[in-house]
């Protein structure tokens, strides 16, 4: 049923709720509120708390009285006075610019409001500009816990409400014949919002409500314990699919015929790297080289997770030897130029010396090069092809491509994931790295698709670095700081959020940008307090040839001191780096703190990374005190999840995580397990064809609507 349907819906809000992504009564009540005002319990007014919003009946005492106050400098103000009267007294109640509610409001009839009452000057009490409502209707607004919605343009949370309750009664009135559905097709199968998709069996066996019950409860709560159990029933449902989706994915991928690799032997690649593999690396190197020699030709799909330095790249660069080896290309698609470069630089030195091509190709290289490095890769020439997002979003042809490789996939989305891996004519294995450490349970639904190897171990030799937190009035020492670093030969990294002043950026200035450090300032502040030092910044609107000749010069040394954004973020590398400053620290996460750090610690020399911040609340404090007690990403991931909930750790979408209407995978961690244990074991449940085939259905759906189905 078509949104215009209802009534009350013309063209302006047909329009709005278009826009809004909502077309259908179903999807209309698939419209979640984001909270809710519990106005169950009505007061009278001598029950009123002071300063506080309330609930109130009453009946209108005398004619509501309007009056107009002109005001300097601005529009005249309308005020509308009521006063309404129960058993127990008497209360004023104050509008501001609705003179139509003079006429609104009946004496003598009652009315129910809720809005905040003020105590002012000389004992008076107001409730201002409340919601009000007659009493005789049924009460949408008041006297229950009332929804609070995103509302769409053209609608206040008012009008919303009612158009939701409309549709409710619309769709549960008996003539639709809703509750009885229960064959669903795919074309009506998501214009019924009551539709049950979950299986009898699993809703007894989890204690779910049924569909139909929680939509009516997520809306309108007839109590707590019915609202929380509708929200747990969507939630389970939510995560549910989405984890069968990628479940389903996974058995997908691995059904697909891979590419079998008979030489799996590392030498002579090994011996031209300068140091020894560790156990750890050497035993995530045995899974790849089981997966990819696999006899019964299976696709490997993997995700390499490893801590900031505990050198995911050496492992990338053996599993491309060993496609090289047995005759196919590989490739590795990096977030950022800088780290295309590194990578490309790493991949020259060794491979040139074992009789390997590799080519670079990133959105920055001239027309000429690039097309020479298509032509080597459609040719087979290059066999080793390192590149940013161009290698995904240009025709790049492959000669036979049989490892593709992801680095850094927490700044990639799923989607660009797969579509490195749809370059090849075969599809070719896949290895997936990241350095940010994630739980277990929440692993499982942002990697379902994937086997997992964690390296969790770090070269020998590394130092702890020393990590401090500061307020900016240690400005000074700091600036000696690195004087001293510089002078004893090393470099420095200082961290700032912004490039520009608020003034010369394109955002609309906020007032909290004022106090945040920038990149540009921050250098020729520096400059001028360290004249005898290079300085040079870094940030990512410069061109990336820009930035290119920035990192190779203070890679050689050239440049003392780099202030940047958070571009350096992602596995650079300069060993001679060993203080790392970071600016309104506040503004960051654990997990991306942790990151930065990693930036320096990377040679022999004890390295120091120093956290400034003038904000002082607890959250801050604990983010501040863990960075400098811990060192391990692991745990600061978990930490990081706890302090700031899941909203803020995957709210930067830096972890190509799908986004839910309901679940909250912070809050809702101990439904994630019972979903993940759930959709394996539903073999061990009696469910019917048509259960079975609703299941699949909406699955399909989510593959479709969340991964574009690209499988
Ligand atoms: P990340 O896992 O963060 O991507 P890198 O692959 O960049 O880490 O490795 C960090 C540094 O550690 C590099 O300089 C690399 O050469 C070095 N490295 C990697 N493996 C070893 C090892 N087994 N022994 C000593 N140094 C190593
Ligand atoms: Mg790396």
């Amino acid at each position: 049923m078509n949104i215009d349907k209802l009534s009350g819906v013309g063209a302006k809000r047909t329009h709005s709720l278009h826009t809004a992504g909502i077309t259908t009564v179903a999807e209309l009540l698939n419209h979640f509120p984001r909270d809710y005002d519990d106005r169950s319990q009505v007061k009278t007014v001598a029950e009123l708390s002071l300063e506080a919003v309330n609930t109130i009946r009453g009946v209108i005492a005398t004619e509501p009285e309007t009056a107009v106050m002109p005001r300097k400098g601005a529009a005249a103000l309308n005020i509308t006075k009521a006063v309404i009267k129960d058993h127990t007294g008497t209360l004023e109640l104050v509008w501001f610019n609705q003179p139509y509610l003079k006429k609104y409001f009946k004496k003598d009839n009652e009315y129910i409001f809720t809005g905040k009452v003020r105590s002012l000057y000389g004992g008076r009490v107001q409730m201002q500009s409340p919601e009000y409502e007659p009493c005789n209707s049924s009460s949408l607004s008041h006297g229950r816990i009332v929804p609070v919605y995103t509302t769409p343009k053209q609608f206040s949370q008012k009008t919303f409400r009612a158009l939701i309750h409309q549709a409710l009664k619309v769709i549960a009135s008996g003539n639709t014949k809703i509750d009885k559905v229960q064959t669903v097709t795919e074309s009506n199968h998501l214009s019924n919002a009551f539709a049950e998709h979950l299986p009898a069996a699993l809703r007894q066996k989890y204690n779910l409500c049924s569909r139909k019950a929680a939509i009516f409860n997520i809306h309108f709560p007839e109590s707590d314990e019915l609202f929380l159990a509708a929200r747990r029933r969507l939630v389970f449902e939510e995560l549910f699919f989405m984890q069968a989706a990628l479940l389903k994915m996974k058995e997908t991928t691995t059904s697909q015929a891979g590419i079998i690799f008979d030489d799996v032997k590392l030498e002579p690649f090994l011996s031209t790297l300068p140091f020894t593999l560790t156990n750890a690396q050497a035993a995530v190197l045995s899974d790849i080289a089981n997966d990819i020699s696999n006899s019964l030709g299976k696709r490997m799909n993997r995700l390499i997770q490893g801590d900031v330095g505990s050198g995911k790249t050496a492992v990338a660069m053996a599993a491309a030897y060993l496609a090289m080896k047995n005759g196919y290309q590989a490739a590795i698609m990096a977030p950022t130029e800088v780290l295309a470069n590194q990578h490309y630089e790493n991949c020259t030195q060794i491979f040139a010396q074992l009789g390997y091509e590799t080519v670079l190709l990133t959105g920055s290289i001239g027309a000429k090069a690039r097309r020479e490095v298509l032509a080597k890769i459609q040719n087979g020439q290059a066999t080793m092809v390192v590149g940013t997002h161009a290698l995904i979003q240009e025709k790049v042809e492959y000669a036979n491509l049989g490892l593709a490789i992801t680095d850094e996939q927490h700044r990639f989305g799923v989607n660009q994931r797969l579509s490195l891996t749809q370059k090849g004519n075969i599809a070719p294995h896949t290895l997936v790295m990241t350095a940010t450490p994630i739980p277990r349970t929440l692993g499982m639904i942002l990697y379902g698709d994937l086997d997992i190897s964690i390296i969790n171990e770090l070269p020998p030799g590394r130092q702890t670095i020393k990590t401090y937190s500061v307020n900016s009035k240690y400005q000074q020492r700091i600036h000696e700081f690195v004087r001293k670093e510089v002078e004893a030969g090393r470099q420095a990294y200082i961290i700032c959020p912004a490039i520009d002043a608020p003034e010369n950026n394109d955002e609309s200035p906020t007032p909290s940008k004022a106090e945040i450090k920038n990149v540009l300032a921050y250098t020729a502040e520096l400059s001028a307090a360290l004249p005898e030092i290079k300085i040079s910044y870094l940030h990512g609107k410069m061109k990336p040839s820009d930035k290119q000749q920035i990192m190779d010069e203070f890679k050689a040394g050239k440049i003392n001191a780099l202030v940047s954004t958070t571009v350096i973020e992602v596995g650079v590398h300069v060993a001679n780096a060993t203080l790392m400053i970071i600016e309104n620290a506040e503004r960051f996460g654990l997990s991306q703190l942790h990151q930065l750090r990693g930036r320096v610690g990377r040679g022999k020399d004890q390295s120091y990374c120093v956290l400034i911040t003038d904000t002082k609340n607890d959250e801050t404090n604990a983010r501040m005190k863990a960075m400098c007690n811990t060192s391990d990403g692991f745990k600061l991931a978990e930490l990081d999840l706890e302090l700031r909930g899941a909203g803020d750790f995957f709210g930067t979408r830096q972890h190509g995580l799908p986004s839910f209407t309901i679940a909250n995978l912070y809050r809702d961690i101990d439904i994630l397990n019972e979903v993940q244990v759930a959709v394996t074991e539903l073999n061990k449940l009696t469910i019917s064809q048509e259960e079975t085939e609703n299941m699949q259905m909406r699955i399909r759906l989510v593959l479709e609507n969340t991964y574009g189905g690209v499988m």
